[in-house]
């Protein structure tokens, strides 16, 4: 940020007068009166709006690097006190403006951006409040559990955690993403088929509405909100404070990947073993993805560097026969207590499986390492220049009873044919049951689903040949019926957005009604702030 500008009045005055296109509501273009932002430098918060050209290029960009949107001022919190004067000014206002909290600015396509609106950067709030904001309780009898800022990265929530000898029990992929942004979306990775994601792993959470009410939710009280909030995509509440399970964190992983040439006995031994799933079970594993190798990509990518690069030729020629091949990944966790049972454990589950001979590889690495798998490949890609590019992601769930149609239609035609899929591809199934149907994430209609994730980097000059991809994809799945359920959801008309949630809008819509009645949260999503 650059050296403290807070806003002067007389920029206030400048932003104000003139007539701004609200993206709020009916999104007729509004001239804001100038007597009501002239209230601003009276706030309390107004020396922490900032509008320095560093703090609105920041909140108008992302990870995706596609969509760009100007706020009018960014707001440094430096408590939920803050956040609560700015969305009341907000909701009191006779002209309300979007607000959006911004998380790591981890979306692809503005969803944390807010259109002549004031963007909440959370970090801000790990530089002001006493002590971490990750505050571990509990005892061995009711279990343990953290209470930890919206604004935290799942890392720092990790270490914190692993000082006491506990862990989270489900994550992402990637640490460097806040508590608020994963919980607003469901937050997936290799343990949801186990412990659910990580939206079925918080108890409590303290929301701020888009009324300016800060309110303490759970599954007992007030639930609507906390059943909203969970996947609600930041449209009721900002979370400030998540209270998240905990369990006993193990020490080390053993990491094994199994390579596959024939879809159909993948997806069989996934699914076989996805099917030990009670969390209790000690020789159930504890973390399954999958992903697509072909021969565009290196075996390894930025998501994780796990083959000996003595093994990159076997596996190419692999690649270079069968045109894609697939790879399972598995984990099963120890400590001191199960370091003598753990092979024969995790060879008791693999023994059966179909894989080809030969293309096991198996790593030994403490539990951290492996949580933290994607970050070497992140700062190898920064240091390259090749991190904040375009990332013209797609991510979808696809019911079972059509994982073998999606094969042939879109891995084995759309992405051979198209030929320009580099980046990783994931593709691994759930469990339905671990996810709870009150949360406002959609899922597919069957007990075993399965998430794809195109996670495409590009050229600023070629991003849209990868959405024209994505089009393709979703047209083939539309004219054979196939049910997919977009995640990290992108959709730019209202009629999309009613189709996405499908059974859930009215209670989706319900829910913004009661929480958000002037629309003020996270337009960026384009929901109830859609302008098409
Ligand atoms: P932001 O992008 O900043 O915000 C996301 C949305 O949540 C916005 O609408 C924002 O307004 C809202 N929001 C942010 N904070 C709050 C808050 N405190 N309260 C209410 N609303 C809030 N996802 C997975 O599930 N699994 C993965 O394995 C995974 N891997 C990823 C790897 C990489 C490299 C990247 C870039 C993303 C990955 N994601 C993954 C996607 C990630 O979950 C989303 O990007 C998510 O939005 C979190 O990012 P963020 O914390 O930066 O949130």
């Amino acid at each position: 940020m650059a050296e403290n500008s807070p806003i002067p009045t007389y920029i206030v005055v400048i932003f104000i007068i003139s007539p701004l296109i609200s993206t709020i509501g009916n999104s007729k273009p509004c001239s804001v009166p100038l007597s009501h932002y002239n209230k601003f430098p009276a706030l309390d918060i107004a020396g922490k709006l900032l509008a320095d050209p560093e703090s609105l290029t920041s909140a108008s960009t992302d990870f995706g690097h596609i969509v760009k949107e100007n706020p009018i001022a960014v707001l440094y919190p430096s408590s939920t006190q803050d956040i609560l004067s700015l969305i009341k000014e907000a909701y009191n206002s006779s002209v309300p403006f979007g607000i959006a909290a911004r998380g790591n600015g981890h979306s692809t396509r503005g969803q944390a951006m807010a259109h002549v609106g004031v963007v909440v950067e959370m970090s801000a709030l790990k530089n002001h409040q006493n002590g971490s904001r990750v505050a571990i309780s509990g005892d061995n009898f009711s279990g343990f559990y953290a209470d930890v800022g919206g604004e935290q990265l799942w890392i720092d929530v990790l270490k914190a955690t692993l000082e006491h000898g506990l862990t989270p029990v489900s994550f992402t992929d990637y640490l460097y993403l806040t508590v608020g942004g994963t919980l607003s979306n469901a937050g997936i990775s290799g343990q949801a088929f186990r412990y659910g994601p990580q939206i079925a792993n918080v108890y409590e959470m303290d929301v701020v509405t888009g009324k300016g009410e800060l309110m303490t939710c759970s599954a007992n009280k007030n639930s609507d909100l906390f059943y909203g909030v969970l996947g609600g995509l930041g449209q009721f509440g900002i979370i400030t404070r998540a209270r998240i399970a905990l369990e006993t964190a193990p020490k080390r992983v053993k990491w094994v990947r199994m390579l596959y040439s024939n879809f159909s006995t993948f997806t069989k031994d996934q699914e076989y073993l996805i099917s030990f799933n009670g969390r209790r079970q000690t020789e159930a594993l504890n973390y399954l993805e999958g992903l697509l190798l072909n021969h565009r990509g290196s075996p390894n990518n930025w998501r994780s560097s796990f083959f000996p690069s003595s093994d990159h030729s076997r596996i190419i020629s692999k690649v270079t026969k069968h045109g894609i091949i697939y790879c399972l990944e598995v984990a099963k966790y120890y400590d001191d207590h199960t370091k003598n049972t753990v092979d024969k454990e995790l060879q008791q589950l693999i023994k059966d499986l179909s894989y080809l001979p030969g293309l096991r590889f198996e790593k030994d690495v403490s539990y951290i390492e492996f949580l933290n798998r994607v970050r070497s490949g992140e700062l190898k890609l920064q240091s390259q220049g090749l991190w904040d590019v375009p990332h013209p992601w797609l991510n979808l769930f696809v019911p079972k009873s059509r994982i073998a149609d999606f094969n042939n239609g879109v891995f084995k035609k759309i992405v051979l044919e198209r030929n320009i899929t580099t980046g990783p591809v994931l593709i691994y199934p759930m469990n339905r049951n671990k996810w709870d149907d009150r949360m406002s994430t959609v899922i597919p209609e069957e007990d075993v689903f399965y998430t794809v994730g195109f996670l495409h980097s590009s050229g600023f000059d070629n991003w849209e040949d990868f959405d024209e991809q994505n089009n393709e994809i979703f047209k083939f799945c539309n004219d054979a019926g196939i049910k997919i359920k977009q995640y990290l959801a992108h959709h730019t008309t209202k009629a999309g957005w009613i189709n996405h949630f499908g059974s859930k809008w009215r209670t989706f819509k319900e829910r913004k009604a009661q929480f958000d009645p002037k629309k003020i949260l996270s337009p960026g999503q384009r929901i109830f702030n859609n302008n098409i």
